[in-house]
Order: structure tokens, then C-alpha cells, then sequence
């Protein structure tokens, strides 16, 4: 018998991941995501043709983006977990937020260290991509080698790590399946280190306080703005959630800022006490009033009276309780949108945009994606050279397998005979 592939959802979208290796009556699936586009209601409803009922040997999941593990929660409790130690800790933060909690139990991996689940061998190969210890997942079961990229890029903190997979590859890899988010766009993307460039020059042209909107569970970016920040001397102003994501990843990471580091803050507000001492949602009052004790936090008042040269997180519920607090914005300050251009078309960013735009303030948007561009995903699948390229995580890769050898393209639910 040899292994089976199915791609139960991925085929033909971004997002959504649940990949099925079978063998000998044992199952491995590497992550388990909801689809972008889904309503909470249907984020955890698994894909038609993933049977729910027998039991697998493991569940892998390769970054903690919920595309890629948002479905957990429908899953059956007795199927484990697998992922790296900061994706486990960011994945209980995001589960906590939302008032829910993971059914299964979870285990964690080290990078480049091999592990059995059943038959299967499960390599994790840290790679570069806007989800911090984010992995591709090489996979061994019956003489077969399958390679699944996760996502990734080549433009980040990480991007050497990709750099040394294309320089020398994983060799005899059966099957390549491979992400292909941004195929769509010709054109390459700027580097973190070019953003943060861009970051210092908007702060030092700025007379007053340079807002920033970024996501608090993208590392990169926080590096990116801080190391900007250094550079002008200014003081960057993160809210306590960021505080307790960084606090929690620092533990694997010695080099991330620290509340307490030179030019870093963490900001009190009243929604994020909330959220700390509310029994169904991030429950640690005890974290919250530490925080509060420590000379490193700054009063949410201070935005508005104290000095000018900060750099401030920004949110929609962070706008609110810092008007609140007495904040009133100036033509001198400046908001930067640091997110996909997308999100600033929904409701609570239209918002911040129409507060800084009635104040006369400087926009900016400096942001740079996630996910490979289509060069580097040419670069990357001609030098793992795999007998079959399988396409996922994309909408695009129909018009765009040109310039990629060797594509065998399944849709979803399909069984593939991975043969000798
Ligand atoms: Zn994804
Ligand atoms: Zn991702």
C-alpha cells in the first residue's frame, strides 16, 4: 500500500488548510484552518470530506494564524496537537480573547528536530513569514518524502532560513505542496529592513505623535518599529496585550523587546483591564496589576499631556479609550496604517481614518506582505524539485503555473496515491 494524500480543503483558496497523509490505517493532518471568509459559526465546521468519526495520529499545525488552526475546535478532543512552543502559547492567547478554549490536548515540537507520531516522521523547518515560529513541515511515511511549505516568505527577519533551504534543499521530496498566496501580484515586495527605513523617515518628519496601526501577534513589525523608534529617539507606546505577547514569546527569544527595554512602554487602558479580569476571556487580573505596578507603564492620559516624540499603538477600541482619556489629535501627528490595505475599509479603521483626517493629520501606509512573491515561489519549488508540486493556499495558481514544473493539481477531497 503506499501513502494517500488528500487536501481536504486549500486546493482552490487561501486559507482553510486541512491536509490528510494516510497509511496503513494511520492518519496524519497537517493543519487544521478555518477559511478566511468564514462566519464564526462556520469556522469550525470540518471540511466534508474529513472523517471526524475514526481516530488520527496526530493533528499538526504548522503557524499560528487561525487559517491555519481555527478549526481545532471542531475537531474531535481526543485527536493531539502538535506545534512549536510559541504557537501553542499565541494560539491560547487568540483562543482566550474570543472567550473559547482548545478542546484537544496539545504538544509541542522543537525546530529541526525530528518526531514520530504513528508511522510518520515529522520534520519542522522554522521558515520566514508574518506569523512568528512560523514551520514547514517535512513529513516521512512509507518511503515517501512530502515537503508542505506552510506559508512563508522571503522578505522578513527570517528570510535566510529560506535563502539556506533553496541553497540546499531537502532532496528526494515526493511531493512539494506548496503555498501560493500572492501569485496574483507581479511584482516583489519590499523587505522588513526597507520598512523600517520607511518607519524612520516618517518619524523624523513628524512633529508631533506618529499613531501606528499594526497587528500585535506580527513580531516582525514590532521589531521593525521599535528598532525605528531607537534610531529617532522616540518612545514606543504598545498597549499591555502586546506587553504579554512579547513577555510570553521572550521566554524562546531573548532578543525581542521587553517591556522595560530602553524606548518601550506599555500603555494602561481601561479595555484591556477588561479583558484581563473577565473570567471568560484573558483572565489573569494578577498580569494586568503587575503591569500597572511597574514604573515601565504610562497612563493613557499621558498621550494627550506628556511629551510629543511618541510612537502610539493604535486600534479602533484603543482610539476610544484614549479619547477618552483626554487624547485630542493635532495636524502635527501622523497615523500609519501597517496591516493589509483591506482592513481599512471595515468599520472600526474607517473610523480612526476620518479622526486623523478631520485633524488635518499626516496618512501614511507602510506594510509589506506575509507570503512569498511569485519569483521567490519559483526560486523555492525549482530547487526542491519534487516529483509533484501540489497547489494550495491560493486563488491564483490556475493562471500561474507557469514557470513551476511538475504540477499535479488536486482539488479538494481528492485521494492522490503518492506512487514510488
Ligand atoms: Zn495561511
Ligand atoms: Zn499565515
Amino acid at each position: 500500500m503506499n501513502p494517500r494524500l488528500i487536501v481536504h480543503r486549500s486546493a482552490h483558496q487561501i486559507g482553510g488548510n486541512c491536509i490528510e497523509i494516510a497509511f496503513q490505517g494511520h492518519r496524519l493532518i497537517l493543519d487544521a484552518g478555518s477559511p478566511l471568509d468564514a462566519s464564526s459559526e462556520d469556522a469550525a465546521s470540518p471540511p466534508p470530506t474529513l472523517d471526524t468519526s475514526t481516530p488520527v495520529d496526530g493533528v499538526i499545525v504548522s503557524h499560528p494564524h487561525q487559517d491555519h488552526y481555527g478549526l481545532l475546535r471542531g475537531l474531535p478532543g481526543s485527536w493531539p496537537v502538535w506545534c512549536g512552543g510559541p504557537t501553542e502559547k499565541l494560539v491560547r492567547l487568540t483562543v482566550a480573547l474570543t472567550g473559547g478554549s482548545l478542546p484537544q490536548e496539545v504538544h509541542t515540537f522543537d525546530s529541526f528536530t525530528p518526531f514520530r507520531v504513528g508511522p510518520f516522521k515529522v520534520t519542522p523547518l522554522l521558515t520566514d513569514h508574518s506569523a512568528f515560529d512560523a514551520h514547514m513541515l517535512l513529513v516521512e511515511v512509507g518511503g515517501r518524502r512530502l515537503l508542505y511549505s506552510g506559508d512563508f516568505r522571503r522578505t522578513g527577519r527570517k528570510a535566510k532560513l529560506v535563502d539556506r533551504m533553496i541553497k540546499a534543499p531537502p532532496k528526494d521530496i515526493d511531493v512539494l505542496l506548496l503555498e501560493g498566496t500572492t501569485l496574483g501580484r507581479a511584482d516583489p515586495f519590499p523587505t522588513e529592513r526597507a520598512l523600517e527605513e520607511r518607519f524612520k523617515t516618517v518619524f523624523q518628519q513628524t512633529a508631533g505623535r506618529v499613531f501606528v496601526s499594526w497587528s500585535a501577534q506580527n513580531i516582525d513589525r514590532t521589531v521593525t518599529i521599535y528598532r525605528a523608534c531607537k534610531q529617532t529617539r522616540r518612545t514606543l507606546l504598545v498597549d499591555l496585550y502586546t506587553v504579554d505577547v512579547l513577555e510570553q514569546l521572550g521566554a524562546y527569544c531573548k532578543s525581542l523587546p521587553q517591556m522595560g527595554w530602553p524606548n518601550l512602554r506599555g500603555v494602561v487602558t481601561a479595555g484591556i483591564k477588561r479583558l484581563y479580569e473577565t473570567p471568560d476571556r484573558l483572565n489573569r487580573p494578577e498580569f494586568f496589576e503587575r503591569c500597572c505596578r511597574s514604573r515601565h507603564a504610562f497612563s493613557a492620559e499621558k498621550i494627550e499631556s506628556g511629551p510629543r516624540n511618541n510612537v502610539v499603538m493604535l486600534r479602533p477600541s484603543l482610539l476610544r479609550d484614549y479619547v477618552r482619556k483626554g487624547l485630542t489629535l493635532t495636524k502635527d501627528d501622523c497615523w500609519i496604517f501597517s496591516m493589509w490595505s483591506g482592513y481599512l475599509n471595515e468599520g472600526g479603521y474607517k473610523a480612526i481614518n476620518e479622526a486623523f483626517d478631520s485633524a488635518g493629520a499626516r496618512f501614511e501606509q507602510i506594510h509589506t506582505s506575509g507570503h512569498a512573491s511569485r519569483a521567490d515561489l519559483q526560486a523555492f519549488a525549482s530547487s526542491i524539485n519534487a516529483k509533484h508540486l501540489v497547489p494550495i493556499h491560493s486563488f491564483d495558481w490556475d493562471q500561474h503555473t507557469d514557470g513551476f514544473e511538475n504540477v499535479t493539481r488536486l482539488d479538494d477531497g481528492a485521494v492522490f496515491e503518492i506512487l514510488s
